[in-house]
């Protein structure tokens, strides 16, 4: 190639560079879930986030060209294949804390932010003081915030001795009801369930797949085309997690590409002789990116678990030691080749005696 040739050349791949780069850049097929409960100073500092706080979140992802999407729309764009922003955030709460009015509203009004409330109903009837009205909700509503489905009674649905028939009879109705009384009050709501506590178990997720419901849990991670719709992972971003520090990390983070659907149910039984500390079996979905293979890493009660990888494509994780009753979760993240972020994939366990739930 002569000088002009080459010059030609290399002008002609800075043009291309510079055109293809900048759309690329725009676009995505994932998009990330940040789950708060009360905006608040006062009450239960393990859920809360002060208004300081959430100010700051909210002032980090407009600096930093984050995409403050609305979830129906982000939902409907991966499930149909329409790219999205880059770095496009969500923002639920769970729970219809009164603080979120009071103290969240304002701040995302003012951000003009859409975002999500999943509403337990029996308090807002019962007229809880640390509940919304159903005023307030309406309010809401009118503004633009999409009001959904955190069942009536916040019960924990599957700490419950048997699974038979009847319990999911009961379950279901919990959360029907609550639906109906949504519709009832507030028109419109989209067919979402927030399990309370992120707790469910296969069969519930299988019924709820089967009443045309999207379910949303409470473990880390991602939304992309190979999500699980009944379980969507959504990032814990208030409590221990408020601090800017570690929420760069999980904004910047995309979905670990994995057959999520194939997951193992997460109660394990100690009743019922469920091994303890539970297997995770990972089956990935495709294998272009995974250079990351060595560098996979897991997280386990904070401790570090090498994955075991049978395959290019398959691997397990295991805790060392049994896991404690209640909820745990196994995090696993892998660097993103040429990025600063993270693969983050997350599955969280309940391990359960069959007794009573207790008071939280
Ligand atoms: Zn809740």
């Amino acid at each position: 190639m002569n000088y002009k040739k080459l010059r030609a050349f290399l002008l002609l791949s800075v043009v291309c560079l510079g055109l293809t780069l900048p759309l690329k850049s725009l676009a995505a097929d994932s998009f990330n879930i940040l789950l708060y409960h009360h905006v608040s100073s006062t009450m239960p500092r393990s859920t809360s986030i002060t208004a300081k706080e959430f100010e700051g979140h909210l002032a980090y992802l407009k600096a930093n060209d984050y995409t403050v999407v609305d979830l129906a729309t982000a939902i409907e764009s991966v499930q149909q294949g329409i790219p999205l922003p880059k770095n496009a955030i969500a923002i639920t709460f769970d729970d219809a804390w009164r603080s979120i009015y009071l103290h969240g509203f304002p701040l995302l009004k003012q951000y003009n932010y859409p975002f999500t409330v999943f509403v337990n109903t029996d308090p807002v009837d019962q007229k809880n003081r640390h509940t919304m009205t159903w005023d307030m909700l309406r309010e809401l509503k009118q503004h633009g915030v999409t009001i959904a489905n955190h069942t009536q009674d916040h019960d924990y649905l599957v700490r419950k001795p048997v699974y038979d028939q009847k319990w999911l009879n009961q379950a279901l109705n919990n959360i029907d009801d609550a639906q109906q009384r949504l519709t009832q009050e507030l028109g419109d709501v989209p067919k979402w369930l927030a399990y309370p506590y992120g707790e469910y178990n296969d069969l519930l997720k299988a019924a709820l797949k089967d009443k045309g419901y999207i379910a949303f849990g409470q473990q880390s991670g991602g939304v992309a085309e190979f999500s699980d719709w009944q379980a969507l992972p959504r990032f814990p971003a208030a409590g221990a997690y408020s601090s800017l520090k570690t929420l760069k990390t999980k904004l910047a983070s995309q979905p670990f590409p994995a057959n999520y659907t194939e997951f193992k149910n997460p109660v394990i039984r100690l009743d019922q002789g469920n091994q303890n500390p539970p297997i995770l079996d990972v089956a990935l979905t495709q294998s272009q990116k995974l250079g990351v293979r060595q560098q996979l890493s897991c997280f386990i009660v904070g401790e570090r678990q090498m994955p075991h990888w049978q395959d290019k494509m398959n691997f397990t994780v295991q805790g060392s030691t049994a896991l404690g009753k209640g909820r745990n979760r196994y995090n696993c993240t892998a660097p993103i080749w040429g990025q600063k972020n993270y693969y983050w994939l997350s599955h969280q366990w309940l391990i359960y005696a069959g007794d009573a739930p207790p008071i939280e």
